[in-house]
């Protein structure tokens, strides 16, 4: 499967091509009714294969491919809008979360509401997952090993949805996005890249139950993201 974003890279090269071209002299192209016939007859480029997060989904299927698999109830493989705008991005399934199958769910999936409604948005306009799909057991942060098998299936579902912005809850879901093991106290307060996208990291919510005074440190970040959202009016 070929992702959007390498479509457009193949588009902008040709552009170039083209443009550098022009530059060079050349001039218009070939389209006489004969070499026009010869090329139809050459057939016809394969559609687009754009993928979908249906299609990832597949292709996740029942996955064994790591021992997260042996104890979790359900895979959690992220909700919300598949044309989101904004997706964040936790560490994995908690307790709640494996039990329904739905990311951001418990305790930290309510104050992760909270702020998602706090910049005026809802769940269902944004899109919510995590570095991993299956709880890690009693909680414990997801290995490296587990990270390097389910990641290519985030990097593949953040493809499929061509958000505008990514926020990465946490420093498993910072670090991990930026290949990085910078703390996440400096790596917040100011927008990354991600292949193109912008990417904000800032705390995990269910770091903020326990550290209530970061909420305001969150809330700036927030403020940062809202000045640039592009709210329709
Ligand atoms: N914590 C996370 O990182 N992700 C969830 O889905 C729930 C809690």
């Amino acid at each position: 499967m070929i992702a959007r974003s390498q479509i457009t890279e193949t588009i902008d090269a040709l552009k170039h091509t083209f443009q550098d071209l022009a530059a060079k002299g050349h001039q218009g192209f070939d389209c006489s009714a004969g070499s026009l016939e010869k090329l139809a007859d050459w057939g016809e480029p394969p559609e687009a294969p754009y993928e979908t997060l249906q299609d990832v989904r597949l292709d996740v299927g029942d996955c064994q491919r790591c021992r997260l698999a042996k104890d979790r109830k359900n895979i959690v493989f992220g909700a919300g809008s598949s044309s989101a705008k904004i997706v964040f991005v936790g560490e994995g399934p908690g307790f709640e979360e494996d039990q329904q199958g739905i990311p951001f769910v418990g305790p930290a999936g309510q104050l992760l509401t909270k702020i998602i409604e706090a910049i005026e948005l809802s769940r269902e306009q944004v899109y919510i997952c995590n570095i991993v799909k299956c709880r890690p057991p009693r909680n414990r942060n997801p290995q490296p090993d587990e990270i390097k098998i389910c990641f290519p299936f985030l990097d593949r579902q953040i493809a499929a949805i061509q958000p505008d912005f990514i926020c990465a809850l946490g420093s498993v879901a910072a670090q991990t996005l930026l290949n990085t093991d910078v703390p996440i106290s400096r790596l917040r307060g100011r927008f990354h890249d991600y292949k193109g996208i912008k990417l904000l990291p800032t705390y995990h919510p269910a770091y903020l139950l326990r550290n209530t005074e970061k909420k305001r440190d969150v809330w700036e970040d927030m403020k940062m993201l809202m000045k640039e959202y592009p709210y329709e009016t």
